[in-house]
């Protein structure tokens, strides 16, 4: 059995940074305590232990929003996760005299500051995301003007009687899906602006499975909640490749046994350790 890391994997620039701004938060004694985190600062079990370990608090629970979460926390610091917040939830949160710390990524602000703008203009929003994912939520959360597609046949469903509409994407999506998507929406819509923004480390990530030849199993490390991790599993079966999510080495069965040659590589929220330790029980397998 053959395994090679694919490149690039691991942290991506906006997993970094929201990574060190929960770190640098909870290293200040100067920062109104208690912290919290509002979800999940990424999607991954081990970060959001470690950061628990340094006694910061997540707020998490399934089926409840940032908006409905902010409930829980009265005073102290709040930190936004890298996926992005709405302007509802930041208010509120202003309101309730809570210390602000935004952990957004840069890519989501951007796409986030676009949506308001063509709002502002009158258009109407098409937006390609994931249900319940939160950089979804956020995006929704800000006008009745948005219409949310979570796949190619939710487009038969579109009715929008506007000449102005603006098409986008949350960062993390599958590239081959998402085009697919575009095309559908612009047959039916010839007039809209499409302005995909899948993020260029989810893009250089998704090219690197598709560019990959010769192997028969991918295996990608990364949360089952990690929306990344998942569109590479997907993108590994449109390259002929079985696929395999795993969160740790505990996760590799014995069924891996009967793939020659495998390719490992991590979602965009997945630490290096943890790679390098499904690694190290591959090679050992
Ligand atoms: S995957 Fe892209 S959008 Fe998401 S945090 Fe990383 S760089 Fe930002």
């Amino acid at each position: 059995m053959k395994v090679e890391i694919l490149n690039p994997h691991g942290y991506c620039a906006g997993v970094k940074r929201a990574i060190q701004i929960a770190l640098d938060a909870s290293n200040n004694t100067l920062t109104k305590r208690p912290i919290y985190l509002l979800g999940n600062l990424i999607h991954n079990k081990q970060v959001t232990s470690a950061l628990t370990s340094k006694g910061i608090i997540t707020i998490e629970e399934k089926n409840r929003t940032r908006l409905q979460m902010l409930d829980d926390i009265e005073s102290g610091t709040v930190i936004f996760s890298a996926h992005g917040i709405s302007n509802k939830v930041r208010e509120k949160a202003k309101s309730k005299g809570l210390n602000i710390i935004d952990a957004s990524c840069g890519k989501v602000l951007i796409i986030h500051k676009k949506v308001l703008e063509y709002l502002e203009k009158g258009y109407e929003i098409i937006y390609i995301g994931k249900a319940h994912h939160p950089e979804c939520e956020a995006i929704l959360e800000e006008s009745d003007h948005i219409h949310l597609i979570t796949k190619k046949s939710d487009i038969n469903l579109l009715n929008i009687n506007c000449e102005k509409i603006y098409v986008t994407n949350q960062t993390t999506l599958s590239s081959l899906e998402t085009k697919e998507i575009y095309d559908t929406i612009q047959a039916k819509y010839p007039k809209a602006y499409l302005d995909n923004n899948i993020c260029n480390a989810t893009t250089l990530r998704q090219n690197a499975i598709l560019n990959a030849k010769g192997f028969d199993l991918c295996i990608v490390v990364g949360d089952v909640m990690s929306s990344n991790s998942k569109r590479l599993c997907e993108i590994a079966n449109s390259n002929n490749m079985a696929s395999l999510l795993v969160e740790t080495s505990k996760d590799l069965t014995d069924d891996i046994k009967k793939y020659n040659n495998i390719l490992l590589t991590s979602g965009a929220s997945t630490p290096e350790e943890v790679l390098n330790d499904v690694y190290n029980h591959l090679i050992n397998m």
